[in-house]
Order: structure tokens, then sequence, then C-alpha cells
């Protein structure tokens, strides 16, 4: 699958990741992982901390899948409000799973700090802003359901985003646990340091294309005839999951991205929050460490790279427009562009653990605006699983 086009920032930023060679014999593991983005790689920490042996193949070179596109925005927040969850899977599941998303970036930030390693985290807050008077009702009953849950969040009404933010809506939910990383940089350090203190083995341009699981075991067969033994598979293909898992289980989008040139402060909103908004498709803003803006958005229910490469200029104008809207006085220039795959579920949550017709394996399908949070959380619910340890992953099931 193609997953992306144009030039995404990070891979400029940071110059090309360390290459790992690819498979050339016959291996065998404890566990394997198909995949060497975000997912991929925080599995292979969360195994590898607990002593188990894996390897890591991936049919790209390292990392450069949908992680390199990322705007690597981290907020507890849901695609889907929860009082609409709750209405779908019930108010305890519901709740659980915005306070694991909320989780997931503290785990994050401790990893970083453990590890030593670099991946610009920066706590950030965050506006979620009402598109339209309607919505901003609906942001009253999703603030009063977040209050009751003790969930971080605070209701800015129309004067109270004008006066703080100079963002003319009519209003918007806010907090200040979010955060914004550098996912393909953390990636690589990740994968970096657990080859060098966890004799983690990682191949890249080596394609899985065929499983066979028996009892206590199961092989992975490379494009090229190789074979990996592994007591264990974990599956992180990101959005290419159709030649690993029967079961079709998102719906596969196109998002456009445009970064700019840096800016002065003065340019800069409050805090230089994280922003979105209630309009589907939404409008995802961010800064960079170098003073860039970062814009996201204007989706398309479709995934053909073709079509979707060749809205890429128009879209770079309806992205500068819409902020333009939020941000008149702003004098925004495009300095990189690009355009992605991006999968969602119905419910917006992402699907992890096992799958009762694929034996001996474990998924990670961190699906949704929240794929990074929703990959740390598929690693450690992984990792209890293959250790045996009790986890309640029933929320994120197959069978949900
Ligand atoms: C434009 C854009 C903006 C986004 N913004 C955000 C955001 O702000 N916040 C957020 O949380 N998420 C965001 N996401 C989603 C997030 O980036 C993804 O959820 C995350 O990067 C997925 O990581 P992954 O490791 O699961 O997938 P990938 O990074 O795609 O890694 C999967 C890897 O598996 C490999 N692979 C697949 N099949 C095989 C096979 N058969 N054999 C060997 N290798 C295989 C691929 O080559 C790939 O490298 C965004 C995504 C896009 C595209």
């Amino acid at each position: 699958m193609n997953l992306k086009s144009g030039l995404p920032f990070w891979l400029i930023k940071n110059g090309l990741a360390k290459d790992y060679r690819t498979l050339d014999i016959n291996t065998e593991t404890e566990v394997l992982i198909i995949g060497s983005g975000i997912t991929g790689a925080l599995c292979a920490h969360f195994l590898c901390e607990a002593g188990v042996k894996c390897i890591i193949v991936d049919k790209r070179m390292a990392s450069t899948g949908s992680t390199t596109a990322s705007t690597a925005q981290l907020q507890y927040e849901i695609d889907t409000y929860l009082f609409e969850l709750i209405e779908k899977i019930g108010e305890e599941k519901a709740v659980k799973a915005y306070q694991k998303c909320l989780e997931s970036i503290y785990t994050l930030e401790k990893i970083i700090k453990k590890l030593k390693i670099d991946g610009n985290f920066e706590w950030k807050s965050s506006l979620y802003l009402a598109s339209n008077a309607k919505d901003f009702k609906e942001l009253e009953k999703e603030y009063k359901i977040r209050k009751k849950h003790k969930l971080p969040v605070k209701l800015l009404n129309q004067e109270e985003l004008q006066k703080k933010f100079n963002i003319r809506r009519k209003g918007a939910l806010y907090n200040n646990c979010s955060a914004q990383i550098d996912t393909f940089k953390l990636c690589t350090e990740i994968l970096n340091y657990h080859k060098k203190k966890s004799g983690l083995v990682v191949y890249s341009h080596t394609e899985i294309t065929k499983i066979v699981s028996k009892k206590d075991e199961i092989w992975a067969y490379t494009k090229k005839k190789n074979t990996i033994k592994a007591k264990k598979i974990v599956a992180a293909p990101g959005f290419e999951s159709e030649t690993l898992l029967k079961e079709k289980v998102m719906q596969l989008n196109s998002t456009y991205v445009i970064v700019s040139k840096p800016m002065k402060d003065e340019f800069l909103w409050k805090e230089r929050c994280l922003i979105w908004e209630t309009a589907r498709p939404y409008l995802y803003i961010r800064t960079t460490q170098d003073n860039r803006i970062m814009v996201g958005g204007l989706d398309e229910e479709f995934q053909d790279p073709e079509k979707r490469d060749a809205l890429m200029d128009e879209k770079n104008e309806a992205i500068i427009k819409k902020f333009k809207k939020l941000f008149p006085d702003c004098p925004i220039e495009i300095d990189f562009y690009w355009c992605g795959t991006f999968g969602e579920t119905q419910d917006g949550l992402p699907y992890i653990g096992e799958h009762k017709d694929h034996p001996n394996m474990y998924f990670a399908l961190g699906y949704g605006g929240n794929g990074i949070t929703f990959s740390v959380i598929a690693a450690e619910i992984i990792t209890d699983l293959y250790l045996g340890k009790e986890t309640d992953s029933s929320i994120f099931s197959f069978e949900r």
C-alpha cells in the first residue's frame, strides 16, 4: 500500500535514520514483531524490558511507514465523544478507555526519561474548538461527563476563548494534559536503544507474506523465502493489516498536512497549545520546536493514492484558508506538505490483543486520531498477555 506522498517534515528534520540489514537466513526468536513503526517499537520496548528476546521485521526501511507522516499530537481525548462512547460501550468501559489514553501520555514521558532518549516530548495544553453553536451545546454535555469522571477539562465560553487565545469561536474544551512529540525520532531511538542494550534484532526490507501457526509455535515466511520461528507474533503493521488479519476492522481515509516556514513568536498563539475542532473532518494544529506551524486535516473518505495525491495542491490552499479563518493576521507560508493514509474504526477505539482466527498472534492496531497513545496501550497489554499477567483488554478486543 502507498501510505504517504510528498515530503514529511520529520524525515527532513532528522535525516535518514539508521537502516538495518535484510533477513537472508532462517532464524528463530521468542517474539517476532511485524512492523517497525512506533507501535512495533513500543511493543519491542516493553517486551525487551521484561527480558523477552525479540526480532522486528519491516518490509520498508525501518520506521518509514505512517510514523514518519504523523503530526504526533498526544491527547487523551478520543475522536468519539465520551458521552457517545458511553452510549456505545457503557460508562465503565468508555471512561476506562479515556483514562488509559491519559495514562499513556505519562507512560510515554516515563519511557523517554528512563531510556534517556530524545523524542522532542513536550507537555502542551489543548483546545477543542466548537465549530458552531450546536457543537458548543455538545461540548457542554461532554464537559459535564468528563468532570464527573475527574478527567482534566475546562469549558471556555466565547468571551473566555477570545480573551485568552484571541480565537473567535463559540467556545472550547481546554486541558493541560496533552503533549506533542517527534514520533519518527522517538521510534528510531527506541529501536537503537534496545538493539544496543537488549539485543533486539531489526531487519528492514523484509516482508512477511505468510504465517503458519502450529501448537506452541508460529512460523513467518518472508517474501525472499526465509523463515522465522517464534513462540508468538505481534502484528503491528499500521494501516496495512490486510495481509495479516482476515477481518476488515477499519475504514481507510486520506489526510493532508502542511508545515509553515519558521514563524516569529508574535504570530504564534498563547501556550502554543494543540488545536482541533468539532467539525468533521477536523483541522488539527500544532507548532514545532523551531517555531513552525503544522496543520493537518481535510480528510477524504478514500484511500486511492492517485486520487489522494491529485488533490494535494487544492488541499494545501484549503488548509491555509481554514487556518486563516482562525488566525487572520498570521502570515503563514508553506515549507513542507504531504498526505497520508489514515485508518478509523467505527467506535474510535483500537483493536488490541488476540483474534480467534489467528492463534499465537497478538494484534496492535491503533487506528484513529489517537494512534500513538493507542500504541502505548497496545504495547503494555500485549506484553502482559505474553507474560501471562492479568490484564483487562476487553475494551479493545475484537469481540467488543
Ligand atoms: C497525517 C497523519 C497525522 C497523524 N496524526 C496523529 C496525531 O496527531 N496523533 C496520533 O496519535 N496519531 C496520529 N496519526 C496516526 C499515527 O501516526 C499512527 O497511528 C502511527 O504512526 C501508526 O504507527 P504504526 O507503527 O502502527 O504504523 P506504521 O508506522 O505504518 O508502521 C507499520 C510498519 O509495518 C510494516 N509492515 C506492514 N506490513 C508488513 C508485512 N507484511 N511485513 C513486514 N512489514 C510490514 C510497514 O512497512 C510499516 O513500516 C497520524 C497519521 C497520519 C497519516
